[in-house]
């Protein structure tokens, strides 16, 4: 069950007070129309209803995929490489195995669920991602700022990542044969620790990047 709340505020416009919903959880299994409204961004933006002012609602969620097995948590602009929640815990430990990660932006939080729903891992995914990333950075000649799984098909051997290009943030996309993405799975395992993977974890850029220092350290 997804798990709800509501709140008052104030809208930043006409300061009309206006009554939201809050979601402190979604579970995408029981009710797939959340899961619908988060990824289209319907479920957290907020809409006055006296002058219709639009803004993103920012607020901590938990994203709970119990047929995929992972859960997400998403705290905005959250700090730290990883959460251990002690109710959550108590809650869901028994229910292993779980991939449990953690995100700083909803964009993070989209591709995710892209990834694990894609039945990929997302250890590997980060790894090739940087990998990929000195590539377009070579080819363009410009600096990559960022960039996301956004391809994967198995029947034309392909995943691919759009990345943001040069000052301007343009998009250029980079694809590669999925045996790349098999390759990289050794750096990715190698990086897992039993005790790391019972709390909520970030694996994005700087995760990656760590994995493949040590793995070449070791090597
Ligand atoms: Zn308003």
């Amino acid at each position: 069950m997804s798990n709800t709340g509501s709140k008052v505020i104030s809208c930043p416009k006409c300061g009309h007070d206006n009554e939201i919903k809050l979601f402190k959880t979604v579970n995408a299994t029981t009710d797939p129309q959340f899961r619908e409204q988060l990824l289209s961004g319907e479920l957290l933006s907020f809409t006055c209803s006296e002058c219709g002012h639009t803004a993103e609602l920012r607020y901590p969620l938990l994203y709970n995929d119990m047929k995929n097995r992972f859960m997400i948590y998403y705290i905005p602009d959250v700090d730290r490489d990883k959460l251990t929640d002690e109710a959550l815990e108590k809650e869901y430990g028994s229910l292993e195995p779980i991939t449990r990660r953690l995100v700083g932006s909803f964009n993070e939080l989209k591709e995710k669920i892209h990834i694990f729903e894609s039945g990929l891992d997302d250890r590997v995914i980060e790894v090739v991602k940087a990998a990929l990333k000195d590539v377009v950075e070579k080819r363009t000649g410009e600096e990559v700022s960022g960039g996301y799984f956004s391809k994967y098909s198995a029947s034309e051997d392909r995943i691919g990542f759009t990345f943001f290009v040069g000052d301007e943030g343009e998009q250029f996309v980079q694809t590669t044969r999925l045996e790349i993405y098999e390759k990289s799975a050794g750096v990715a395992k190698a990086a897992e620790t039993e005790a790391e993977s019972r709390s909520f974890r970030r694996v994005d850029r700087d995760w990656a990047r760590n994995a493949l220092y040590r793995y070449k350290k070791n090597k």
